[in-house]
């Protein structure tokens, strides 16, 4: 059956894995999503016509895929394109009373879902959200920032050990899922530069999941992980089988911004009205995580730790201005204990593809890229609410660096809870099993996989 006639056959939906649905019987054909699609890069979704009639569907191509960042969700007027939602499965890992239920945040949400509830782009709503996910009956509050000290930790270690033992250079970020599909399937011939570490919720979900869940004595298979995320694509990633530890799914469910402001509304939280709370002390994170919000940030966050790991000494001056703000790419050299490095911090699939062709002549034109598929990078995510637009990202963006300039500790390798879990867990595990925690690896993918 030809691709066009599948499309027929499919019926009312197209499920983009397990992130995105497109209805089209609701479908006005605006274009509003192809062009979003087309401003990303990826051109998976177009306008066909057909008897004088259109109507939006996917590119039949062999060599296009969606990436599922979710930028297609934010300007449908009829809400025919949206995140497939899990807000029932989170309700019922709530009622059910054998599991115990975790919820982890994302540094960007706490900066942009006070305006679902009518605050002002960049308002931080952190601790009433704490309260919040309290009030609605989660049993631990932790938080994906703290993941972010972990990935940050790994990654650094890795970009420290690729410096010092010749390792495949350079090496880029990988804990956007949408930018990662997008080199498995468009630049499979990058993978090996791609960072071996996990992702931020993945890594906390984890973590959460052997080391804690050992410390607490409960089973990981009663442990239910619910990640808050600016992303679409994350419901994607978190359903990875090769992320398993043990059999176990480190996250199990994942809600986007816009899912958790209706999950919170739906119990009837006034967010502006509730007191401040503090995450559970399994949850501290420092600045660095943070700032994982933005585009830059991972980059960021990396210096601030491979300088230790590659000198033995901490740094005094650890805000990286020259990798903020981009543009869409921005290039610069920074000096890690007397070594300069080339670094690259790219937003947009798009933007990434005359680094990768730099990268393909000259290897050595740099030493650690950032890529964040998502304008700004998670702050403008695909499932951050509605509106979002470049003055709204800016704002969220600031509330981060505010935070992160704030947090005492900045840092992610100085976060008691990350040196607890590296150096009293991880260190004693064979290091078969503590890899299978915190690494993972990557493969040449197909359409639709
Ligand atoms: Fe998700 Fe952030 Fe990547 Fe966008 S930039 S797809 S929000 S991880």
């Amino acid at each position: 059956m030809s691709c066009e006639e599948d499309q027929k056959r499919e019926g009312q939906f197209h499920r983009m894995r397990e992130a995105i649905q497109f209805d089209r019987e609701k479908c006005i054909a605006c274009t509003a999503c192809v062009m979003s699609c087309n401003k990303v890069g990826i051109n998976f979704l177009k306008i066909k016509e057909e008897g004088g009639k259109k109507h939006v569907e996917y590119n039949c191509d062999s060599g296009v895929d969606c990436i599922y960042c979710g930028q297609c969700t934010f300007l449908c007027p009829v809400d025919a394109i949206y995140e497939q939602k899990n807000i029932d499965e989170a309700e019922r890992a709530l009622r059910d009373k054998s599991k115990i239920t975790i919820v982890q945040m994302a540094p960007s949400v706490r900066a942009s879902i006070g305006e679902e509830f009518g605050q002002p782009p960049g308002t931080n709503v952190q601790k009433k959200m704490y309260t919040a996910l309290r009030k609605i009956g989660f049993d631990k509050i932790f938080d994906v920032t703290m993941g972010a000290d972990i990935t940050t930790y790994t990654e650094a270690m890795e970009l420290a050990d690729r410096i010092k033992n010749g390792g495949v250079m350079p090496m880029f970020t990988s804990c956007c899922p949408s930018w990662v599909k997008y080199a498995e399937f468009y630049h499979p011939e990058i993978i090996p530069n791609l960072t071996t570490a996990r992702s931020p919720h993945i890594h906390s979900g984890g973590a959460y999941k052997t080391w804690w869940a050992e410390k607490e004595g409960i089973d990981p298979k009663n442990i239910v992980v619910v990640s808050l995320m600016p992303c679409t694509s994350k419901k994607y990633e978190a359903k990875l089988e090769k992320l398993k530890i043990d059999g176990v799914y480190p996250v199990d469910i994942v809600l986007t911004a816009r899912e958790t402001a209706d999950l919170l509304k739906k119990h009837n939280i006034d967010l502006m009205s509730l007191e401040e709370s503090e995450v559970d002390s399994c949850g501290a994170f420092s600045g660095a995580g943070i700032v994982y919000g933005a585009a830059g940030g991972v980059m960021e966050s990396a210096l601030r730790s491979a300088h230790y790991f590659l000198t033995g000494e901490e740094i005094d001056q650890i805000e990286y201005k020259d990798v903020r703000d981009s543009e869409g790419v921005k290039k610069a050299t920074v000096d890690i204990g007397g070594k300069k490095l080339n670094v690259a911090v790219i937003y947009l699939t798009k933007n990434a593809v005359p680094i990768i062709e730099e990268v393909l002549k000259n290897p050595k034109a740099y030493d650690y890229i950032e890529v964040m598929a998502c304008p700004g990078g998670c702050v403008g995510g695909g499932g951050q609410p509605k509106p979002t637009n470049a003055k709204i990202i800016a704002e969220r963006k600031k509330a981060l660096y505010h935070i992160d300039d704030k947090t005492k500790i900045r840092k992610a390798h100085q976060n008691p809870v990350v040196k607890e879990f590296f150096e009293d867990y991880l260190a004693k595990l064979p290091k078969e099993k503590s890899s299978s925690i915190i690494h993972t690896h990557f493969r040449k993918r197909e359409k639709f996989e």
